[in-house]
């Protein structure tokens, strides 16, 4: 997508490990977008509701809530809806990974480890990104 045409989106990242944080923080940077951290699960619908954001990485593993039940809270609000959630993962296994999609109502997942590529692919499903050469 040329540069001049490029608007940059409003990505909330839900994530409670700090070297993830950073990588995550980073590459979506780098696609040209704006981001917010959320480290708390229990503040996403709070945060949500403020920030207004276009698409949310939600880390499945968190402390206290799940991401699977964040999703679920953000998708009963009906402000927020629609703002699609990627799930990211490192459940082992490709069942788990198809039973977080089927069980939750996350539009999509992504399994870690993940390459600067992987994470572009799936945000790009949702919101145009920079071609930075992934
Ligand atoms: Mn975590």
């Amino acid at each position: 997508m040329s540069e001049e045409n490029f608007v940059a989106k409003k990505i909330m990242i839900v994530e409670d490990n700090v070297v993830n944080q950073k990588v995550i923080q980073k590459l979506v940077k780098i696609l040209g977008h704006d981001s917010l951290l959320v480290e708390d699960g229990h503040r996403v619908v709070e945060m949500a509701k403020s920030y207004a954001p276009d698409l949310i990485l939600m880390d499945i593993q968190l402390v206290g809530i799940s991401g699977i039940e964040v999703t679920n809270l953000l998708k009963n609000e009906e402000q927020l809806r629609f703002i699609p959630v990627i799930a990211v993962t490192a459940s082992a296994t490709i069942e788990d990974r198809e039973k977080i999609v089927r069980e939750s109502k996350c539009d999509d997942y992504l399994a870690k480890p993940f390459s600067p590529k992987d994470l572009s692919d799936k945000i790009s499903r949702f919101v145009p990104v920079k071609d930075v050469g992934f």
